[in-house]
């Protein structure tokens, strides 16, 4: 494994401990190399000083064992590489073994994805067998990504590309692909008119700390709408795949974002919400707002939060409402799927509660877990009712350790299993549909809402659901 950008963030944070595991546990062949690249000028020992200093310490301690981590370290390697000098990958491919297995993972900028393709051809070290792993954001826009893909796809064919969304990796994401086609009492239910109404939520606690130079650049919309939330609206939406053969999963998931109603201006102005946080307490604490951060410019009208309602227009799906919302500096870390299951049609009890009766809720962050609450009568006499949640205790139902989601996509991509990654068809469609919303902000000029950190953003994302009869559910 060759790691670009492996002296970075997201290497040290994530990829090099994800890979740890994954050697805890005996899912890395034998042998593995693990090269990391970058400019600086490392010799081994100074690498590994690096990674012992910075990438260890996110090992959770129950899974660090000093005698794994020694063998670990035996398989990390340093090649020192400008992506911009073409003899650094002379240097790279003397490092490479000839006829192995390589995987390639690009985390570094995208800007910088077109140089890397490129080079390694030249260097001869991209062949049929060679996997390429490519990390957000996959453009800023539809022409953007069109390009990225272009120019990774002269080099390799499109089963060679895994194009890495993190939520996919999630085991309760996962697991609910099983809920609905493993099991045959969920999926009559699962559509209009029987189901109400879907929210998506992912909602951040951390406001945008030292990224400001790329996220103001970027926004909610483009960070995480575009790839995460829509890649989990697909999940919940798509119709049964014909096998779990990545095309026939991805051609479902593309046939969902295709269906996705277009927004037109008018649409954009009743449907959508972007936010902006201002100076407030998270976590205890006073925080800054987006205005005051460190690189952030005073006049910026970029978006930390989105709320949206979208439609997706299938048979299946016909007028119901998929309210997405995500925002930083959010009351708390939690992201979640609510499926809102239509009331009975008829009020058989006096004593029924208001609300929602049933609602199917998917836990992603901070904790995994799958609940589904339904209506029981309270004991007693009389018919009083109560709201009881049937827990699907994954944790006890199954006592095997739960991966992090790094750690099973990287896993994948060893073992070749394409089913979890966006193939780039889905990748454009989804531009395709947030281009024109991102476009219609610009053209009718709106300031974003501001919303005190800590709290769950502007009033007008409440009065998005309200106007439906609707209330996120937290
Ligand atoms: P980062 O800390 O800035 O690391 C990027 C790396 O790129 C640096 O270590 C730098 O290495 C390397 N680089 C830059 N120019 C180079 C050049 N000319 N030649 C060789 N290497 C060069 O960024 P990051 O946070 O790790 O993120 C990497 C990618 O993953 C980005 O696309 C980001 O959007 C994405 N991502 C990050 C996270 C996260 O949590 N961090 C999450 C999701 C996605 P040297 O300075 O050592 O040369």
């Amino acid at each position: 494994m060759i790691i670009f950008g492996g002296m970075g963030d997201l290497a040290m944070r994530k990829l090099l401990p994800a890979l740890y595991m994954a050697y805890l546990h005996g899912n890395l062949p034998t042998p593995t190399r693990i090269i990391s690249t970058g400019r600086q000028d490392f010799d081994r020992e100074a690498y590994l000083a690096h990674v012992e200093a910075n990438s260890r310490s996110f090992i959770a301690s129950n899974n660090f064992n000093e005698k794994t981590w020694d063998g670990f370290v035996q398989l990390l390697e340093y090649v020192r590489l400008d992506v911009q000098q073409a003899p650094d990958f002379g240097a790279l491919a003397r490092a490479a073994n000839p006829g192995a297995q390589r995987v390639f993972y690009l985390s570094t900028a995208p800007a910088l994805f077109t140089t890397i393709c490129d080079k390694l051809a030249e260097a001869g070290l991209v062949d049929p067998k060679a996997r390429v792993v490519l990390e957000k954001p996959l453009g800023q826009d539809l022409d953007s990504a069109i390009e990225i893909n272009e120019a990774v796809g002269k080099h390799f064919a499109e089963s060679q590309i895994y194009r890495i969304d993190h939520y996919l990796g999630k085991e309760t994401v996962q697991n609910l692909m099983v809920l609905r086609f493993g099991n045959s009492i969920l999926e009559p239910l699962w559509r209009a008119p029987n189901i109400s109404s879907v929210q998506i939520t992912v909602a951040e606690e951390v406001g945008v700390g030292s990224r400001a130079g790329f996220y103001d650049g970027t926004g909610a919309m483009r960070d995480m709408v575009q790839n995460h939330l829509l890649q989990l609206l697909c999940i919940v939406a798509m119709e049964p795949p014909t096998s779990l053969s990545p095309d026939a999963v991805r051609d479902e998931k593309l046939k969902v974002i295709r269906s996705l109603r277009r927004f037109g201006l008018a649409d954009i102005a009743r449907d959508t919400v972007r936010g902006q946080y201002t100076h407030g307490v998270s976590g205890h604490q006073e925080v800054a707002g987006y205005h005051e951060e460190k690189n952030v410019p005073p006049d910026s009208k970029t978006e930390t939060f989105v709320a949206l309602r979208a439609h997706i227009d299938t048979w299946r799906w016909s007028k119901v409402p998929f309210y997405l919302r995500t925002g930083k500096r959010m009351q708390r870390r939690s992201s979640k799927i609510v499926v809102e299951f239509a009331n009975p049609p008829f009020p058989l009890f006096p004593d029924m509660p208001g609300g929602v009766a049933n609602r199917l809720v998917i836990e992603l962050q901070p904790e995994e877990a799958i609940k589904l609450q339904i209506m029981a009568k309270q004991p007693g006499s009389g018919m009083q009712m109560q709201q009881v949640a049937l827990n699907l205790d994954l944790q006890s139902a199954f006592q095997q350790r739960r991966a992090e989601a790094y750690e099973r996509l990287l896993i994948d991509v060893v073992r070749g299993r394409l089913t979890h990654f966006m193939r780039r068809d889905e990748l454009e469609a989804a531009w395709e549909w947030a281009d024109p919303i991102i476009e219609g902000w610009s053209t009718l000029g709106e300031k974003p809402h501001p919303y005190p950190a800590g709290s769950w953003g502007p009033s007008e994302a409440f009065a998005l659901l309200a106007r439906d009869g609707f209330a996120w559910f937290e």
